[in-house]
């Protein structure tokens, strides 16, 4: 079995953050400790210099939460003006978490055109690089007040896969309620984890397939997914449960979780926007073969 990397190896690291962590829907809050620690573990590796980004979900379900919507699904202008409340609040939680250590927070807010336009995606890349220069921790979300539903990614994941890319981070971490990739659905008793996915195979997308079940939106198959966008484009993944505190801290401890591994050789930018390209819609085509043509 390939050796798992150590999240100390590296030196651009994008952390996606699912709603279910972040808010508290029968408190109708935000998990605020839990969000401390986690900031405390960014400060951590930001200290050692790494560069860190965030992508952060939770801008509807905090919005819901504020506004005391009902439970159930929403239409999609009500989940937009919920997203409107939820983000702000979000941001300046995040503001607050990450000046604590005396970093500086910036919000980015993109559509499906910024990661998928070239002339748009440069732009965005350009000033993600300024933020990063700067010392500041990106704090990035679907502009979900005016994406609509023809032009949404509609989940973090490849959201985060598309910046993770973007920016040739070399590790995306993706915080679930699930600490990795199961052989078998984790209903049936003798359920393993899959430590390390050296190549995304038929066989894997199965197991991610089993497991559906158990999740709502941003399930495993949107997992597998950022994990082919992201290894196709050089990028190390891991899924990691954030049902901890000190998320980031316990897989530098040796928690449970599973590592994507991307062959060896980064392909250029370039290669790497065609390789994950999405269509309006969102869904993905990651064409191999393009790539390949472009060596
Ligand atoms: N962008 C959505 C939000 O902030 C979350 C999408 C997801 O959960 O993947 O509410």
């Amino acid at each position: 079995m390939p050796k798992t990397p150590s999240l100390k190896d590296f030196r651009r690291i994008v952390v996606k953050v699912g709603s279910s962590l972040l808010v508290d829907s029968a408190a109708g809050r935000l998990n605020g400790d839990w969000l401390t620690s986690l900031a405390a573990d960014i400060a951590g590796l930001h200290q050692e210099k790494r560069d860190l980004l965030v992508v952060s979900s939770g801008a509807i379900a905090l919005g819901r939460a504020v506004l005391k919507l009902p439970a159930g699904p929403l239409k999609l202008e009500d989940s937009q003006a919920a997203a409107a409340v939820g983000q702000i609040a979000l941001a300046r939680s995040w503001s607050e978490v990450l000046g604590a250590h005396a970093i500086t927070a910036g919000q980015v807010l993109v559509t499906l055109g910024d990661t998928e336009e070239r002339r748009r995606y440069l732009n965005a890349r350009s000033t993600i690089d300024k933020l990063l220069e700067w010392r500041a921790v990106p704090v990035i979300n679907e502009n979900d007040t005016v994406a609509t539903s023809e032009i949404r990614y509609g989940d973090n994941d490849r959201l985060a896969a598309r910046v993770a890319t973007m920016v040739s981070a070399d590790l995306l971490v993706l915080l679930s309620d699930v600490d990795g990739l199961y052989d078998k659905p984790p209903s049936a008793g003798d359920a393993k984890l899959v430590p390390v996915v050296a190549r995304i195979t038929p066989q894997i997308e199965a197991m991610a397939g089993a497991s559906e079940s158990q999740f709502a939106r941003g399930g495993m198959l949107t997992k597998i997914e950022a994990g082919k966008i992201a290894t196709t484009a050089g990028t190390h993944m891991v899924i990691a449960s954030g049902r901890v505190p000190h998320p980031l801290q316990a897989i530098v401890q040796g928690a449970p979780c599973t590592w994507f591994l991307t062959p060896a050789n980064p392909v250029t930018a370039r290669k790497k926007w065609i390789a994950g390209s999405l269509e309006p819609r969102g869904a993905l085509i990651i064409d191999a073969g393009a790539v390949k043509a472009l060596r």
